[in-house]
């Protein structure tokens, strides 16, 4: 089959490798019928994550039919449509049990390794690297989905797939992004980042109360689609954010702010685990502070500070002075996915919400991916996301 691979820095190629075969009796094999580039692997393709190894297949948005079935699997059946959560969850250990399904115990082999970093193993997630289990991700034809008795989920047939693909992650991850900003209605919500998770975390914000959402980029076609969902919006290529920010809250400050852009925010080397001199002065500045820093900077006192912007390493520093003294809550992690998979499912059937707006670019030959990574990293051709359907 056809799929797309990771063969070092700014290196995406597109190559013929064998199908996946069933592995074990929880597995399943899909058909990928659309999958799509998160701006997470762009992290991957800027060499920020250790662990990546050549021909690594990429992808954790992934959608499509079910092909075969693991005796041990049998909540699906041949045939079913299925939306694919990026991370992985057993189902079984404590942390599934508690609902933290990001942090699954059993579902990373290599956790011994991640734990060696993080102090901590973090669940298996698809096409990202060896630390994270080192499972073969989902831009390729066919996939095979490990853990499938727990974490897929079961869409209708005859809604569109555009608009249940998100449901792999962005969607849930911008919701949760929002709600960790524990809105009671009323509030005034900053967001750093226009990419796909920030404007979907403008909708989402809207959706769980917030009155006012001020987002903040750079791009012009992402600060659009961010005034599309219903945003304010400040350029940060033109103005002080933090000034504009204080102007239009009249000197308050957003109640809550959410970090929706990540470590190439302020060019964190994670693989090397240093911060240039350079990069130190940059963000310890207080006229130029990296994305986290203005927001904690912004927040009001009291608030909450949510970052669902990745980070693989250190990075900073970060301003806790200001997020001690000022009391304010911060809550990250990586999406609890089957929290809100299916919350979010109904939404979409409802018409409350359809993600497939932040849809800029689309093909149906995986062949084309090397360049659309580029066009989707460098921001070209007003790129906002891209989907692929390969098998047409
Ligand atoms: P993206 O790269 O498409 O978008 C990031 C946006 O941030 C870009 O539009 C960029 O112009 C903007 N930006 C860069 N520096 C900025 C700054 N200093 N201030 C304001 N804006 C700035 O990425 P995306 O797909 O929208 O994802 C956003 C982040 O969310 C990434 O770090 C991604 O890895 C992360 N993510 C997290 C989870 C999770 O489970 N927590 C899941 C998916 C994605
Ligand atoms: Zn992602
Ligand atoms: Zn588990």
């Amino acid at each position: 089959m056809k799929a797309l691979t990771w063969h070092g820095k700014g290196d995406i190629r597109c190559d013929t490798v064998p199908d996946p075969r069933i592995e074990d009796d929880r597995d399943v094999i899909i058909k990928v019928t659309a999958c799509a580039i998160c701006g997470s692997d762009l992290h991957l393709m800027g060499g920020f994550m250790p662990t990546m190894e050549k021909c690594d297949i990429l992808g954790h948005e992934t959608m499509g039919e079910v092909m075969e079935v693991g005796r041990a699997a049998t909540r699906l059946k041949v045939g079913d449509r299925i939306v694919v959560p990026f991370t992985m969850s057993c189902g079984e250990c404590r942390q599934c049990k508690w609902g933290n399904w990001s942090c699954c115990e059993r579902t990373n082999p290599n956790g011994k390794m991640q734990a060696e970093q993080f102090g901590y193993p973090l669940a298996g997630l698809f096409g990202f690297s060896h630390i994270t289990g080192g499972y073969a991700g989902g831009q390729a034809e066919y996939l095979r989905v490990p853990y499938a008795d727990v974490g897929p989920l079961v869409v209708p047939q005859g809604i569109d797939d555009e608009k249940v693909l998100f449901l792999s992650d962005i969607f849930p991850t911008a919701y949760m992004a929002a709600e960790n900003c524990g809105l009671k209605g009323g509030e005034t919500v900053a967001i750093w980042g226009c990419g796909p998770v920030g404007v979907l975390a403008i909708k989402s914000a809207f959706m769980l109360g917030a009155e006012r959402v001020i987002a903040i980029d750079t791009v012009p076609e992402r600060l659009a689609l961010a005034r599309q969902a219903g945003a304010e919006t400040i350029d940060f290529g033109d103005e002080t954010v933090q000034d504009r920010l204080m102007e239009m809250t009249g000197g308050q400050g957003p109640d809550a702010v959410i970090e929706a852009v990540g470590m190439e925010a302020h060019g964190a080397d994670t693989v090397a685990q240093k911060v240039s001199s350079a990069i130190m002065a940059a963000t310890v500045s207080m006229e130029r502070p990296f994305a986290l820093n203005q927001a904690i900077l912004a927040c009001r006192p009291g608030g909450t500070v949510s970052m669902p912007g990745v980070y693989a390493g250190p990075a900073g520093p970060v301003m806790l002075g200001v997020l001690m003294n000022k009391g304010l809550t911060l809550k990250t992690g990586q999406t609890h996915m089957l929290r809100y998979m299916k919350p979010l499912l109904e939404r979409i059937e409802k018409g409350e919400i359809d993600p497939s707006f932040i849809i800029s670019h689309r093909s149906t030959n995986l062949e084309d991916g090397p360049e659309l990574y580029k066009t989707f990293r460098d921001k070209k051709d007003a790129c906002t996301k891209v989907v692929f359907k390969p098998h047409g």
